[in-house]
């Protein structure tokens, strides 16, 4: 294959070529214990621990599936607006593969358990519906380790190693049907699909949706037409995205990619790339196979899935609150715009502002102090503001200590420096660092006297009248002070001395 070595610079990719984007996404489930057997799924346990004759493939073991994983499943199902089938059965997809020890996966085919949904995105202010061609059950593969080598990948590795904890925990595949029309928004919809769906999944309980961990995992493809062809092109899948970020760029260079693979007059080539995080490129992976070559047929083992209408309904009557619908609930309580919503969405914050008011402080201090200092913490540290070592509780602990002027903002900083510090409550780092705000007369009295004859040309000018000069002695008084001074009694002090007598 000739090898194209230039991309195509975005903008002018997009004049030539419209995208159509697809996502297939793979959710480890949250129950106790695997799709087909009692063993559990626990992450990070002692390799090949969690394992027995059926999530082996022992000659002669027999798989039962799991209620909870069904119920799960259908959960999701519904989230998404799905049809549940009333009868399906499971299939088996046979490939040889290390990490696969029966040699065949149990998946669906031609019957999942969930088809024809949708879900609703917001980019930009715009909503792109995003349909939903079908979500089915299926058990996970064993993890390979390749040791030795540079990348932790196969090439140029010594040897192997192999962990079957993970084979056989049941896994969902939600895969949306293609998405045409959104133009160079396209990457920022496929970001904003995973996010959207990574939330609702949250909310339904039914994964732990770390895509660190791998329980949330993405397969992206991307194809490009010729602007105004009746016909799609021919569509790339990367595989195994692992961030949102990294969903927007693998979807943002193969826009770049193709468009000079197909402005050099060559044809793309269906295969799966895998994607690169180091520098946002992808790269060919396999070509990719028909499902035919997986040979499927009914497995033999299982009887088939027939959830009741009653329990399906059962299961409907108890969905939560869907993120969308609590996005503009708390919108309209908090009394925030559109933007204000987007940043506390997009930076994490939305349930910790949450917790917060819900712990006694206004909607405004919350978001003050989540977005603003703490923020700053989580960015410095590289940290998730959820991972910080604050609480809402200790937040709004704070805010009302402010609130009741025990402490300025400049005292409420070091104090949440402080619980972050581990030094312990808000009210421990107050007593332990002797952080409260001055505002006793007596002892801003002296501070006010001190102020007033340092500086007596400012001193002048109030006794003249012009109060805003005020403000250089009340500065004098918080650096005297450290910050502790009560500003506004102090400034209620001065006037007092300079104005009355
Ligand atoms: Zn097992």
């Amino acid at each position: 294959m000739t090898r194209v070595a230039e991309l195509v610079p975005y903008d002018e990719a997009l004049t030539r070529y419209e995208p159509v984007i697809g996502l297939e996404t793979h959710v480890e489930l949250g129950t106790i214990t695997k799709m087909f057997c009692g063993c559990p799924t626990t992450f990070g346990l002692e390799p090949n621990s969690a394992v027995c004759p059926v999530c082996l493939g022992l000659p002669g073991s027999l798989p039962v599936v799991n209620r909870v994983a069904i119920e799960y499943t259908i959960r999701i199902g519904l989230a998404l607006n799905c049809s549940i089938a009333s009868w399906c059965r499971f299939a088996r997809k046979n490939y040889f593969y290390p990490d696969m020890p029966k040699n065949f996966q149990i998946s669906q085919y031609d019957e999942p358990l969930c088809t024809d949904g949708w879900i609703d995105v917001d980019v930009d202010g715009q909503t792109v519906r995003v349909g939903i061609e079908r979500v089915h059950l299926e058990e996970d593969t064993g993890k390979s380790l390749h040791m030795g080598g540079a990348t932790g990948r196969i090439h140029g590795a010594d040897y192997s190693l192999v962990d079957y904890n993970r084979a056989g925990i049941p896994l969902v595949e939600i895969v949306t049907k293609p998405v045409p029309g959104t133009g160079a928004l396209a990457p920022v919809v496929a970001r904003a699909y995973v996010t959207e769906l990574r939330d609702l999944l949250r909310a339904l309980a039914v994964s732990d949706v770390r895509m660190e961990e791998g329980s949330l995992r993405c397969d992206v493809n991307t194809s490009l037409a010729r602007r105004g062809a009746a016909e799609w092109g021919t569509r790339t899948e990367t595989k195994n995205v692992n961030s949102f970020r990294s969903v927007e760029r693998s979807v943002r260079f193969e826009i770049e990619r193709q468009a000079a693979v197909l402005d050099a007059g060559q044809r793309v080539v269906q295969e799966t790339r895998h994607f690169h995080e180091n520098d946002g490129t992808t790269t060919a992976g396999r070509s990719k196979e028909e499902a035919q070559d997986y040979r499927y047929f009914p497995e033999p083992d299982l009887v088939p899935v027939a959830p009741d209408a009653a329990w399906v309904e059962q299961i409907r009557a108890a969905l939560p609150e869907f993120p969308a619908a609590r996005r503009a609930r708390l919108q309209s309580q908090w009394g925030v715009t559109d933007l204000e919503m987007a940043a506390l969405t997009n930076s994490g914050a939305l349930d910790l502002v949450e917790a917060t008011v819900a712990a006694g402080a206004t909607p405004a201090d919350a978001r003050k102090w989540w977005l603003g200092e703490l923020a700053r913490h989580a960015n410095e540290s590289g940290a998730e503001l959820s991972e910080l070592a604050i609480t809402p509780v200790d937040v709004a602990r704070v805010s009302a200590l402010v609130q009741a002027r025990t402490l300025n903002d400049k005292l409420a900083r070091q104090v949440l420096e402080g619980v972050l510090a581990g030094e312990g409550s808000p009210d421990d780092v107050v007593a332990a660092r002797g952080l409260a705000v001055v505002s006793d007369d007596s002892a801003l009295t002296e501070a006010v006297d001190a102020a007033i004859a340092a500086n007596p040309d400012i001193a002048a000018k109030v006794r003249e009248g012009k109060l805003s000069a005020a403000g250089a002695l009340v500065g004098a008084v918080m650096t005297a002070t450290r910050g502790q001074a009560d500003a506004t009694r102090a400034r209620e002090l001065i006037l007092q001395r300079l104005t009355t007598s």
